[in-house]
């Protein structure tokens, strides 16, 4: 197979496996040198003259949003007669103000409804948004904290989150069914007609619960199939305006193909436009690129009088005025579309300290039903001496718009830019960009020499595909086949390669050594994985945080060393200073977890008993503070005269406390006992009288 390389150059890549020595490429370099840079400031000029007028959308401001344009075309078009169907849950007929909207991207998620500001504050009350049942309810310290679900006659369900209190009947049944099942955290499903609701009827309380980093209510409309939908598609809401358009804050051009250059470099490069969303915004440059490259975008929307940063809810591409991309992110399956969020944002660049910036072109491995491309897939080929004007329309839910343009040059790859000063020492460095080897060097050599692939006893030489001032870069496609190490001259040693196999997507793969077995379901990673792993001292290395999984990851360890503890001992993953405990299913000498994170793992052994003290007792009820070294707490339970009484856990403040709503259980007096124990089985007890 041969890899068509710019300017005539080629890499035979058969030859890997079958030869031992490759065949020399014979075509002759491109020297000559670009000099595009001398056609940017014409190019400049003529695109700001054709900037249309910005805003153009701008609705005028209104008491109602009945007025704003809803959202443009959707993959499933909104039902226009759901238009004020939803009674707005907090405040409503008063100003609100949100904190996210519906489809921000965070990790490992989209957002996947509406944050409603509630003063800063807790116990407000939250309004049923429609006619229906409460279909299911859940107490917990984590995720959605204590959530309350409302299924409505059209299907649809209305989901209420990070709750302080439910209110009515069903509070009353939720503390009953925690009294037989002596737990706090418990979930429960209803039939219809067991706890109906009228619209605007109070069904709780607002809070701060589960992963709430402040108060506010989390407010999701979600249809039969858990479809997440912006709750704002049908036409906003009166309590919420907005008349702001999206700021794009960064954009960036990246090559997607062996051929592909930005800027004459096989990477990333990133624009900063300039603009705002009154005027829209434009790349000054002209950007030159070859091959094909994709687009990714920073950018964020206001709602009115806040400073949330918050989604934006559609991208519109169009290059030259034909349409290349676009996705509206008004649904979105929930939980496992939403964790591809993961793979729609440049992840790895994320992870490693950089922006979050989305993709706008469909990725391979990419399932997301939000995407409108051709066979392009959004993908972007440039050819020398063309010019390609993008335009980009970003909005949000009202309509609002901002144009951004960018013009990418199509010019010649150069293989030889300026050669600099030789540095002292040569160094090599390599890295993996999709299937793409990118092996970076250092060299003092006048004129860049070959890089060497070596696989057993076969080798490869690769010339490079350009050089960037003392720099060598190499690039080899690693679906050719993955080489043991790398050879160049004036390094004394080869280099090892360390990915030891490739990974496909969308089938079951099984990987083991003798320290390690992995199986990959067909979900578990995204696209091709270049898998790396190691062990020593203790320590597995299972490729790295920067790589995202979809579906859990099945890992058996096997320690080399026998361990004692079993009972006690579990997996960990360290990060930093962090350890955060796994899992401690063992089989024999081998232990096993799922993860959905890639990174670094040991077995620990925690001996120490989780800690508790009574930090207050009084009116309200009683305080704990607890805690623990390693594993973490897993159960914990009061008995008053040796009767069982609720507490609350709080886990942001590692709080257990009781409340005051609690009719059922035993009067706070006489002999009291606390026990809680950590996920190793370690207990600690805690007896007072009160
Ligand atoms: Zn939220």
């Amino acid at each position: 197979m041969r890899w068509p390389l710019p300017n005539g150059r080629c890499l035979v890549v058969t030859a890997f496996y079958l030869l031992p020595t490759p065949p020399r490429c014979t075509v002759l370099l491109n020297r000559s040198f670009k000099t595009w840079l001398l056609a940017l400031p014409a190019l400049l000029l003529l695109l700001s003259a054709s900037l249309p007028p910005a805003c153009s959308t701008n609705a005028p401001k209104a008491e109602r949003p009945a007025s704003a344009k809803p959202a443009a075309a959707q993959t499933t078009p909104p039902d226009s007669s759901l238009r004020g169907y939803f009674l707005f849950p907090i405040k409503p007929g008063k100003p609100n103000l949100l904190a996210a909207s519906m489809g921000e991207l965070r990790p490992n998620h989209f957002h996947g409804g509406l944050d409603i500001k509630t003063d800063g504050g807790v116990d407000r009350p939250v309004y049923a948004s429609a006619e229906g049942y409460i279909s299911r309810i859940k107490q917990s310290s984590f995720g959605y904290g204590n959530v309350l679900y409302i299924t409505h006659p059209n299907g649809l369900t209305t989901v209420y989150a990070h709750l302080n209190h439910f209110k009515g009947p069903v509070a009353a049944e939720l503390l009953k069914r925690q009294y037989e099942k002596q737990t706090y955290e418990l979930e429960l499903f209803f039939q219809p007609g067991q706890f109906p609701v009228t619209k605007g009827e109070i069904v709780a309380l607002s809070g701060n619960t589960g992963g709430s980093a402040g108060p506010h209510l989390h407010w999701e409309v979600r249809d039969a199939k858990d479809n997440q939908l912006n709750p704002l598609r049908w036409g906003g809401f009166a309590e919420i305006q907005d008349h702001v358009p999206p700021t794009a804050v960064m954009v960036a051009v990246e090559p997607l193909s062996i051929d592909g250059r930005v800027q004459g470099r096989f990477e990333k490069r990133l624009f900063t436009p300039t603009g705002t969303p009154a005027t829209g915004f434009t790349v000054a440059d002209t950007i030159p690129a070859s091959g094909t490259v994709g687009l990714l975008l920073q950018a964020f929307d206001r709602f009115d009088n806040a400073w949330n940063k918050n989604g934006l809810q559609r991208i519109d591409i169009t290059v030259n005025g034909k349409p290349l991309f676009s996705h509206v992110i008004d649904g979105i399956g929930f939980p496992a579309e939403s964790r591809q969020v993961n793979h729609h944002v440049d992840y790895e660049y994320m992870m490693s300290g950089g922006r979050t910036m989305e993709k706008l072109w469909v990725d391979e491995g990419n399932t997301l039903p939000i995407y409108r491309t051709g066979p392009s897939k959004g993908k972007l080929r440039v050819e020398p001496g063309q010019v390609y004007t993008v335009e980009m329309r970003l909005a949000d839910s009202y309509g609002n718009t901002t144009p951004l343009r960018m013009v990418l040059r199509g010019v010649t790859a150069d293989y030889w830019q300026t050669r600099s000063a030789a540095v002292a020492r040569p160094t090599l460095r390599y890295d993996v960009l999709r299937n793409i080897l990118r092996v970076t060097v250092d060299d003092t050599a006048k004129q860049a020499p070959n890089l060497t692939l070596l696989r057993d006893t076969r080798q490869l030489q690769l010339k490079p595909s350009y050089t960037d001032q003392s720099r060598s870069i190499y690039l080899y496609d690693l679906r050719a086949g993955l080489p043991d190490s790398l050879r160049f001259p004036g390094l004394k040693k080869a280099q090892r390669f360390d990915r030891q196999v490739a990974i496909p997507a969308g089938i079951e793969q099984l990987f083991a050594n003798q320290f390690m077995s992995l199986t990959f379901s067909p979900r578990t990673v995204f696209d091709t994985l270049y898998l790396q792993t190691a062990y020593k001292d203790g320590l597995w290395t299972i490729q790295n945080a920067r790589t995202p999984i979809q579906e859990a990851l099945r890992v058996t360890l096997k320690p080399p060393v026998p361990v004692v503890d079993k009972a006690r001992s579990a997996v960990y993953m360290v990060r930093g200073n962090a350890k955060i405990w796994q899992g401690n299913k063992w089989e024999g000498e081998t232990i096993s977890f799922a993860t959905r994170i890639f990174g670094q793992y040991r077995i620990l052994t925690d001996t120490i008993p989780p800690s508790a003290r009574l930090i207050s007792k009084g009116a309200n009820g009683l305080v704990f503070k607890v805690g623990d070294n390693l594993s973490g707490l897993a159960s914990y339970a009061l008995t008053v005269n040796g009767q069982w009484r609720r507490l609350r856990f709080e886990h942001k403040n590692s709080t257990l406390f009781t409340e005051r709503q609690d009719t059922l259980g035993p009067a706070l007096r006489g002999p009291a006992t606390l026990r809680i124990t950590d996920q190793a089985g370690n207990e600690k007890v805690l007896q007072f009288t009160l």
